[in-house]
């Protein structure tokens, strides 16, 4: 039971931080929002991973509705 108490503590501080913080670093671009071609040499577009953004939105954050 104190394991049940344990990890509803654990997922209210989890979505605290998510409030306050939905946002993480895009794992694709490190946040530079671009996509550089491997190819041609200085070419580069805006990042698929993140659309561009430079952040993608964390688990906790979409649960509780950010975009
Ligand atoms: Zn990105």
């Amino acid at each position: 039971m104190e394991a049940l108490l344990l990890l509803a503590l654990i997922a209210a501080i989890y979505l605290g931080s998510c409030a306050a913080h939905p946002y993480r670093a895009c794992g694709a671009c490190g946040r530079s929002k671009e996509s550089h071609s491997t190819m041609f040499k200085g070419a580069f577009g805006a990042c698929r991973s993140c659309a561009g953004r430079g952040h993608t939105v964390r688990l906790g954050a979409r649960l509780l509705g950010k975009s």
